[in-house]
């Protein structure tokens, strides 16, 4: 019986385009449903925009966009990504689209309204309020102190300084990123899904250990790990533990873009509520275009939803996992729904050892790699061969990349199909021979190991069975090494001999193109157009194309990576985006080079090494910082360090505690300079950029190690 399958990866968010993380996360599904896809089996594989939120809501309004716009447009730049690495979505949708509104609505009403007792309760949650913008604040959009350091500009949630994790009412002196104004506590009644609830406790718990009807676990053993912690203790923001499951916030007030609560005017969805719900609205808009009507598309969609034998699989990466094992399940559940069959978390992508970032430069831009004419299929050769069931980071190294597309993929599979289908055209017409006892054990040993390579697609294993699909290749190759067709071809006598290899390795070509067709799409298309065969199936690969069958004229089917096509990858991107490198060299760092001095004009000015002996904020500036250096002037006559006190304005770039004890450069011949805070007895020396609002940050010099107070600097 062919299975029937529902399939998606996360929703993206849609503030911004796909990155490399996303191919990757894209390819792993895709080679997992192309798979299910050649076994016969019924698929519909599907994804949508994640359009919801306050941070599209403000990204859409700095833009000078309607949020419905803004997210419009970044789903129109979706297409040349998934058509570019050949991700066979059968739908793409948004969670604004009005089969989410309906359905998100109806699932809290379902939830809301059960007849053992409702999940849904409200509670009073204060909160910070923008009293400018007229708005709750995200915690991502409040900054302040950090509480446990004293850093500056740190976002509500934690601090990037020190890993403090704390609430955003913990912060010192907060103030909205939106609008600079102070936020003031304001408190609005929230809606709350009652995971605490007896019952969703003792669901989840059971749930997230059972197996499905295909008795296959629903969670990854080191994923279920992680989620078990979750029932017995929970962080607080505050930094103290809590015992189980706490109830789930699930509302948000106007102004929100998002779908608004039913019988709660002002009051919407979090957008983790509305966002998984978002791949059931985007599966029945699948129904409704297949069936062409939408009454009869929603029909379709209960019906393969109410089906006990529909199987479903949400792909996701590691940083989602709470949202997908716990929320969602419970969602589903209670709202009277099949919940997921497994939930198949992956870990992230590094480029080059570092995470990826953007600004460095390090990522791998998937646009970039499509436009330097490089092959997708390359790249998904590769991150299948890193792919495993685990949820485990994945490493991309362009040397290995080139190693394993150029020896194994083209080294070792395409050049089966270069040596053999040249002689078969020309010597044979193009027709396959008869094959001979030990060519015919060869291919046995092939197809003999179809059943394995099934079990490790079906079980998510790709660098094992693309490991094994190799390992066959290098027997293949053994074969035709010590058969040599091109010796073959020139002995008087051997045409049947050279007739018989030749066959074998189209017949092996066969078999192997067919393991690495999940993988390999648009190349194995070329290979069944060459051969003259219907699309390869996995039960393809047990049947020999046979004698007599006539093939078609072989044109090399891929190219090996050249280097210099990964060094254009990886090469930063100009600085001449932002400004014409000609004219930055006129002005490097903003501005002109002053003129021209003669060196009795700089000695003039006496620079000294100083030693920052304290530093501390100076109350009512936000600008300065002041600093107490020591430039080695020795004792006054009590006794006392003679030590200059100067006034610097770098408070926006540096904590008084990153600069005491260090070295630094001031001009310590400069008048006295009377200020409302006291008198500046000389200046440290910082670079920054002319336009500081371009591009921002003070620099504070610091000499060599072994520099010492009191030397001049000249
Ligand atoms: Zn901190």
């Amino acid at each position: 019986m062919p299975r029937q399958l529902f399939v998606t990866t996360a929703l993206p968010y849609a503030n911004g385009n796909f990155h490399i993380g996303h191919i990757m996360e894209y390819i792993q599904a895709d080679v997992w449903v192309r798979f299910q896809r050649m076994m016969g089996n019924t698929v519909h594989f599907v994804c949508a925009d994640d359009c919801h939120g306050a941070p599209i809501m403000i990204a859409a309004e700095k833009a000078g966009k309607t949020p419905q716009q803004f997210v419009a447009d970044i789903a129109s730049g979706r297409k040349p990504y998934l058509d570019g690495f050949h991700i066979s979505f059968d739908n793409w949708h948004s969670t604004d689209a009005p089969e989410n509104h309906e359905l998100a609505r109806q699932i809290y009403r379902d939830l809301r309204d059960r007849s053992d007792g409702s999940l849904i309760n409200h509670k009073s949650v204060e909160q910070f309020f923008d009293p400018e913008k007229n708005m709750f604040l995200p915690d991502r959009f409040i900054k302040g102190q950090c509480p446990k350091c004293g850093a500056a500009d740190q976002y509500g949630d934690n601090c990037e300084e020190c890993g403090a994790v704390y609430a955003p009412t913990d912060l010192v002196k907060p103030y909205s990123a939106l609008s600079g104004a102070t936020p003031v506590l304001k408190s609005a009644e929230h809606f709350f899904f009652k995971l605490s609830d007896p019952r969703c406790v003792s669901f989840l718990q059971d749930w997230v250990q059972s197996r499905n009807a295909r008795g296959a676990a629903r969670l990854q053993s080191e994923v279920l790990n992680k989620v078990k912690e979750w029932f017995s203790t929970r962080k607080n923001p505050d930094g103290s533990s809590s015992e189980g499951l706490a109830d789930w916030d699930i509302s948000r007030d106007a102004p929100y873009f998002g779908i608004e609560i039913p019988e709660a005017p002002g009051k919407y969805f979090y957008v983790w509520l509305d966002a998984p719900i978002g791949y059931l609205a985007a599966l029945k808009n699948h129904f409704i275009k297949l069936a062409g009507d939408a009454a009869l598309g929603a029909q379709h969609y209960d019906a393969f939803m109410a089906d006990p034998a529909t199987e479903q699989y949400h792909f996701i990466g590691k940083d989602i996992v709470t949202f997908h094992t716990l929320f969602w399940p419970a969602t589903l559940h209670f709202s009277g729904r099949k919940t997921p069959d497994a939930i198949f978390v992956h870990g992230f992508l590094t480029v080059n050892a570092e995470k990826m970032s953007k600004s460095r430069g390090t990522g791998l831009d998937p646009l970039k790699y499509l436009s330097l004419g490089m092959n997708p299929e390359w790249l998904r050769y590769y991150l299948a061969t890193k792919l495993s069931a685990r949820n485990e980071d994945v490493e991309f190294s362009p040397e290995d990349f080139m190693a394993r597309v150029n020896s194994d993929l083209v080294g070792k599979y395409i050049n089966i199909a270069a040596r053999a289908a040249g002689f078969i055209a020309k010597r044979f017409d193009g027709k396959l021979g008869e094959i001979s006892d030990d060519g015919a054990a060869l291919l046995g040993q092939l197809r003999a190991e179809r059943a394995s390579i099934e079990q490790l697609f079906e079980g998510r294993e790709y660098a094992k069975a693309l490991r094994d699909t190799m390992a066959l290749a290098d027997r293949v190759n053994e074969y035709v090494d010590a058969n040599k067709p091109w010796e073959l071809a020139k002995q008087a006598g051997q045409e049947a001999r050279l007739h018989d290899v030749c066959s074998v390795c189209i017949e092996a070509f066969v078999v192997l193109t067919t393991y690495l067709k999940p993988v390999l799409p648009a190349l194995a298309t070329q290979v069944e157009t060459f051969l003259g065969v219907a699309p390869l199936t996995f039960a393809s690969a047990s049947q020999a194309l046979g004698a007599g069958h006539r093939i078609g004229n072989y044109q090399h089917l891929m190219q090996r990576v050249d280097i210099k096509q990964l060094e254009a990858l990886f090469e930063a991107p100009a600085l001449a985006e932002s400004a014409p490198a000609t004219v930055e060299s006129k002005a490097p760092g903003g501005e002109a080079i002053a003129p021209t001095i003669g060196i009795e004009d700089f000695s003039k000015i006496d620079l000294r090494i100083a030693r920052i002996v304290n530093c501390e904020a100076v109350a009512g500036s936000t600008k300065l910082l002041r600093l107490t250096l020591d430039v080695g002037e020795g004792m006054d006559a009590q006794g006392q360090p003679i030590l200059r006190n100067v006034f610097s304005g770098i408070a926006s770039a540096y904590r008084p505690e990153q600069l005491i004890g260090k070295l630094t450069v001031m001009v310590a011949n400069l008048a006295e300079r009377k200020m409302k805070f006291g008198v500046s007895e000389g200046m440290v020396l910082a670079a920054s950029h002319a336009d500081e609002k371009a591009t921002p940050g003070i620099y504070v010099l610091e000499p060599w190690v072994g520099a010492q107070p009191g030397m001049r600097v000249r």
